[in-house]
């Protein structure tokens, strides 16, 4: 096993027809903690990819049925499949193949014979590049809904604008509502463990998630900071003054 992060729960459909490549794949897949499907038929494979919602694809070129770049091209068309992540396999090596396969909407390209090890490393590395998310979740907390997919926030009937950032801290919290998080715990789950950001700046930015919430200020605080604790998602009663810092006296 690699050192990395196991994927759980992410989803690999393989549109591959040559017997001996899926069993492969599977194994390897699986091992890694990847949640296999597949189809050998390039005329099943759309219908696949709407039922199942895979995180990414590992496709074929040449199957029976429609081919790997129609495929791509036609996921690419689609609303609901445009942004799955897409691996395209091939024997074609041509460099012209390559551009052809890119073109058509694949994120990224692998020669056969190639190693289950590498493809593994591909599919971790494309994820990491293009899948913000990993389902098309949606959540809810009071007025707020969240479509994890679209990266897309309403409040009431009015849009919400986030940064990343904000978005990420705003996740966090509709994941586990009514839970105070200490700005160590937002810093750990929003920025990761691995980067040193100081505490102020988790305040900054839940004051930015605030003002982007209510940015007229005529909504109820949905935010709350917990007094030398941190902060929460809740409704605060209206005309309750929030500290701008769980650390303010
Ligand atoms: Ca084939």
């Amino acid at each position: 096993m690699s050192a990395q992060q196991p994927l759980l729960e992410t989803k690999v459909l393989l549109v591959e027809d040559e017997a001996a490549i899926v069993t492969m794949l599977r194994y390897n897949l699986e091992r890694e903690g990847f949640k296999v499907f597949s189809t050998g038929d390039g005329d099943e494979a759309v219908g696949l990819v709407k039922a199942h919602r895979p995180d990414v694809i590992v496709l074929d070129w040449m199957l029976p049925g429609m081919s790997g770049v129609d495929i791509c091209t036609t996921l690419r068309r689609q609303e609901e499949t445009k942004a799955v992540p897409i691996i395209m396999l091939s024997a074609r090596g041509e460099e012209s193949d390559r551009i052809r396969g890119l073109d058509a909407g694949a994120d990224d390209y692998m020669v056969k014979p190639f190693s289950p090890g590498e493809l593994v490393a591909r599919i971790r590395s494309v994820l990491r590049r293009l899948r913000p998310v990993l389902s098309e979740k949606q959540l809810a907390f009071s007025d707020l809904k969240m479509n994890l997919a679209a990266h897309h926030v309403t409040r009431g009937s009015k849009d919400v604008h986030l940064s990343p950032t904000e978005f990420g801290l705003l996740r966090h919290l509709m994941e586990h509502p009514g839970r105070v998080f200490s700005r160590e715990q937002l810093l750990d789950a929003v920025w990761g463990h691995d980067i040193y950001v100081e505490l102020r700046t988790v305040d900054v930015h839940i004051r930015r998630l605030r003002k982007g919430l209510d940015p007229e200020g005529n909504h109820p605080e949905l935010i709350r900071t917990v007094r030398s604790a941190g902060y929460a998602l809740e409704e605060v009663p209206v005309g309750e003054k929030q500290p701008e810092s769980p650390a303010d006296k």
